[in-house]
């Protein structure tokens, strides 16, 4: 068993994202065709890990997400679901990367210039904003009903390149081709988003004339690839000495039948002492050294779950590949359980002697890089 993904939609018949996931991760990867009246119950209520979210199901899942990258918020839709370890949702909008990929495929530059995007859906909504980003001049969409449109393309003969985001050409519906070439003169560059075929009949005529093109796969396998960082990604669980990371840590991996790693444990088997035997003979500086080499170890391994040690991400080097590698899911405790369970310890060594006051000062010392988590949840005190 590992992560439960999969991809969301409402008709996945010929869906290719199977056989791209099976290459990107070791995670299940099933579809789930829902239709509107199962969808948000689904996505709040579904067993499943992290999701890809196809059309119709975008916006509705941006509207249910509790969290979304800036990329989601700027979109206003999610193509990637995670559920969070308190049942919440974070989304992510992976497409726009996806087509940052055909863009520099094809060698456009877009800076000052103007761009054609055929079609007004989704995929034409990511196309436009990702050229507006790169500095495109002028981003026009053609569209049947709109004021520029199929009967008037001549008002648009100067544009740069020309992205196909419409459904004319795919198949079963091959020879349709959405515009002549022969309307673009001072075009540079085709994309077509559309993957099958591959190449459609507007890419043909492209390559006829000897302009650079590009069909939609590799946008397709570019956002897959970095929605599989989601699904394979480790759970770091990070939090303050006591607050139960290994304890919960291993039952969450059994859970979820997931490997467990201890990061504590695997400094203590590469150094072959105990934690308080490195504090007391080689000091703090060492110790966290150590920790940094262990880290970048365990992080080069998929789908685990790592109990990390209480200021393991204090080194910002550190934090950047557990956020790079996985989600790091801060445990939160009240401070008198801490208290109660780090002054019965003995083997914390920053906290050896007088714990309480110790422990209260490294506390305060690290209220704000605690608090910068976004990830959080409470563990039931039978799990820490
Ligand atoms: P969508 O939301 O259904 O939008 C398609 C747009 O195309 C519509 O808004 C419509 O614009 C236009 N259109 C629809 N039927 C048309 C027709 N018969 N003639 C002319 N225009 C028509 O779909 P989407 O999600 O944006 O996807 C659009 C295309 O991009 C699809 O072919 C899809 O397979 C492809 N896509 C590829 C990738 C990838 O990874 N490569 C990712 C997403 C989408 P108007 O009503 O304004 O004319």
């Amino acid at each position: 068993m590992s992560m439960k993904c999969g991809l969301l939609g409402e008709r996945l018949g010929h869906s290719r994202s199977p056989e791209i996931h099976a290459k990107l991760g070791s995670y299940e990867y099933r579809l789930y065709e829902k239709t509107p009246a199962e969808v948000e119950d689904f996505l709040l209520h579904g067993d499943y890990d992290a999701i890809n979210v196809t059309i119709p199901y975008k916006k509705v899942a941006f509207a249910l997400c509790r969290e979304v990258t800036p990329t989601a918020a700027e979109l206003g839709n999610v193509n990637v679901v995670v559920k969070r370890l308190d049942g919440t949702l974070f989304g992510d909008n992976t497409d726009k990367a996806g087509f940052l990929k055909l863009v520099d495929g094809v060698g456009a530059d877009v800076r000052g210039r103007k761009c054609v995007v055929l079609g007004t859906g989704g995929a034409a909504m990511t196309a436009a904003a990702a050229l507006r980003g790169l500095g495109a001049a002028r981003v026009v969409h053609i569209s049947r009903t709109g004021e520029d449109n199929y009967s008037n393309l001549g008002r648009n003969s100067d544009a740069a390149l020309l992205v196909n985001a419409t459904p004319v050409g795919m198949f079963p519906n091959v020879d349709a081709q959405p515009v002549p070439l022969s309307a673009f003169p001072a075009c540079e560059a085709v994309i077509d988003l559309i993957y099958n075929p591959s190449p459609t009949k507007l890419l043909e005529e492209a390559a006829r004339r000897g302009i650079p093109n590009v069909g939609g796969m590799p946008m397709l396998e570019e956002q897959a690839r970095l929605a599989s960082l989601y699904m394979n990604a480790n759970l770091y669980l990070y939090g303050a000495p006591g607050c139960g990371k290994s304890t919960f840590g291993r039952h969450l991996a059994g859970k979820k039948g997931m490997p467990f790693v201890d990061l504590d444990a695997e400094i203590e088997r590469s150094a072959g002492r105990r934690i308080a035997e490195i504090f007391a003979q080689d000091g703090e500086a060492a110790f966290r050294a150590m920790e940094a080499a262990e880290l970048r170890r365990v992080a080069a391994g998929r789908g685990q779950v790592v109990a990390l040690g209480g200021g393991a991400l204090l080194d910002a080097d550190s934090r950047r590949l557990a956020e790079a590698t996985g989600r790091v899911v801060f445990i939160e405790c009240a401070e008198d359980v801490l208290l109660r369970r780090v002054a019965a310890s003995q083997e914390r060594p920053l906290l050896a002697g007088a714990a309480e006051g110790k422990m209260r000062a490294l506390l305060a010392a690290r209220r704000e890089h605690y608090a910068s988590f976004t990830e959080r949840i409470t563990v039931p005190e039978m799990h820490q």
